[in-house]
């Protein structure tokens, strides 16, 4: 039963893109550079956590059985695995800022609308929009 929506366009592919003012620009730089301060301060906390964790094993090793030194392993292992997931979303959002110079971002990949301010902010990765995200996750 497919009801053709007719508050759209049928076939219609989207013109040229709309166009983002400065300020919301200059918003979304915001956002974004916000995130990755946050993500960086992050990042060296997790990094000092690895150190101390480092610190504790070659310090207090000697009156460790084997399952201690396994655990202090395990969640050093853990620590650096966050911290590398932690740069990466730092590079996510760092090549964000690069291609929001370029005038490239923030532009829904299929609809053509620009994706709000608050989404970036949340998802510098993200290339949909809401509405185009829902509609991609009920395929
Ligand atoms: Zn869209």
């Amino acid at each position: 039963m497919a009801k053709q929506a007719d508050t759209r366009t049928a076939g219609r592919k989207p013109v040229a893109k709309a166009t983002r003012s400065a300020a919301e620009t200059e918003k979304i730089r915001a956002a974004l550079a916000a995130r990755r301060d946050e993500l960086s301060a992050e990042y060296d906390q997790t990094l000092s956590e690895i150190t101390e964790l480092q610190r504790d094993r070659l310090t207090d090793s000697a009156g460790d059985d084997q399952a201690d030194t396994g655990t202090k392993t395990f969640e050093r292992e853990q620590e650096i695995s966050l911290a590398n997931s932690i740069k990466e979303r730092i590079t996510q959002v760092e090549r964000a800022l690069e291609r929001l110079d370029e005038g490239g971002y923030g532009w829904c990949e299929r609809c053509g609308n620009p994706i709000p301010v608050e989404r970036l902010a949340a998802f510098p990765s993200a290339t949909l929009c809401v509405t185009c995200k829902q509609l991609e996750e009920r395929r």
